[in-house]
C-alpha cells in the first residue's frame, strides 16, 4: 500500500481562525491516526490576496498548538514552473483554449440562458473562436454528455456527483490577471508532493470533482478525500477574513482546540483539558473511532 501522505493548505490571506484550524486538526488527526506523513503547504499563489505576514503567522500558530509538520513547509509562489508544466501538458492535449469574455459578458449571458435554473456554469462562449476579442483567461474544456459527470466517495460526506458540463462549465487554468487559477496549482502540488490523502472544509467539496477531471487530464492519481464540515459565524456564513472571523487566540491553545474537536464531533475526556501531548492521544483515538463509524 503507498504510505499516506496528507497535508494543510492554507491561503495566507490572514491569521489562522477557527475555521481553518479545524481543517488543520482534522488532516493532522488523520494523518497520526494512519500513521502517516503530514505536510503543510502555503498557498500564496493568490499575490493580490496574500497578507505579508500571515504565512508566518500561521505556521507559528500551527507550532504553539503543537502541530508541526514532518517536511519544511511548500510554498506555491516559489512553484510557478511546476503550474507552467503542467498547463503545457494539457495545452497538448487540445483542452485548453483561451477565453475573451468578461465577468460582466458571462453574468450577463448566464442570466439569459439560465434564466429558469439555480446552476450557473460557464456556457462556452469562446469554445470555438474569441470572435475578434483579446485573450484574457485560459480555459480547460470539460466533457458533454455522461462524460461531464464525475463521481467520488467522500470519507466524511459519502457518495458525491457532479455533472461538470451543466454545474461547472469549462473552467479558468490561468486567470485574466495572469495569475495560476487555484484549481490547477492544488492539483499539481498534490500530485507533485505524493498526496494520497486529502482532508479539508466542505466549503472545497464543490471544486473536488474540478480536481479529479484535471487529474484525469494530466494523468496523475487521484487521492482520497474527506471533506470536514465548515465553522460557520451566527448569521451561518462560512468563517473566513471576509466573514469577520477573529484570529484565534494562541494563549489559550488546549481550550481552542478542545473547542475545535467538538467541532468534529470528537468526544475527549477531561485529560484532553490537560496538556497537549493528552489532548493529541485522546483525540486521534477519537478521530479514528468517528471515522469508522462514519
Ligand atoms: N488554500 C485553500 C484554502 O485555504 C485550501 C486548498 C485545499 O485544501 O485544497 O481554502
Amino acid at each position: 500500500m503507498t504510505r499516506y501522505r496528507g497535508r494543510f493548505a492554507p491561503s495566507p490571506t490572514g491569521p489562522l481562525h477557527v475555521g481553518s484550524l479545524v481543517s488543520a486538526l482534522a488532516s493532522w488527526l488523520d494523518a497520526r491516526a494512519n500513521r502517516g506523513t503530514w505536510l503543510v503547504r502555503i498557498e500564496d499563489i493568490d499575490g493580490p490576496r496574500t497578507v505579508p505576514g500571515a504565512a508566518q503567522h500561521i505556521l507559528d500558530t500551527l507550532t504553539r498548538f503543537g502541530m508541526t509538520a514532518d517536511e519544511p513547509p511548500v510554498w506555491q509562489s516559489q512553484r510557478a514552473a511546476l503550474y507552467q508544466q503542467a498547463f503545457e501538458r494539457l495545452q497538448a492535449t487540445g483542452l485548453v483554449y483561451p477565453c475573451g469574455c468578461t465577468r460582466k459578458e458571462i453574468a450577463d449571458s448566464l442570466v439569459r440562458t439560465h434564466a429558469r435554473h439555480t446552476t450557473l456554469a460557464y456556457p462556452g462562449t469562446c469554445r470555438n473562436g474569441l470572435n475578434g476579442k483579446p485573450a484574457r483567461a485560459w480555459r480547460l474544456r470539460v466533457p458533454d454528455g455522461d462524460a461531464a459527470i464525475v463521481t467520488f466517495d467522500d470519507r466524511w460526506q459519502g457518495r458525491q456527483v457532479q455533472n461538470l458540463a451543466t454545474e461547472v462549465g469549462d473552467f479558468v487554468l490561468r486567470r485574466a490577471d495572469d495569475q495560476w487559477a487555484y484549481q490547477l496549482a492544488v492539483v499539481v502540488d498534490d500530485a507533485d508532493q505524493g498526496i494520497t490523502h486529502i482532508v479539508r472544509g466542505a466549503d472545497l467539496l464543490d471544486s473536488t470533482a474540478r480536481q479529479i477531471y484535471l487529474q484525469r487530464c494530466l494523468g496523475v492519481a487521484t487521492p482520497s478525500y474527506l471533506h470536514v464540515p465548515v465553522v460557520t459565524n451566527a448569521d451561518g456564513e462560512k468563517l473566513s477574513k471576509q466573514t469577520g472571523a477573529a484570529a484565534l487566540d494562541a494563549s489559550e491553545p488546549l481550550v481552542t482546540l478542545n473547542r475545535a474537536a467538538r467541532h468534529l464531533g470528537l468526544k475527549l475526556g477531561e485529560a484532553a483539558a490537560t496538556s497537549l501531548d493528552a489532548f493529541y492521544t485522546e483525540a486521534v483515538a477519537a478521530w479514528s473511532d468517528r471515522i469508522r463509524r462514519q
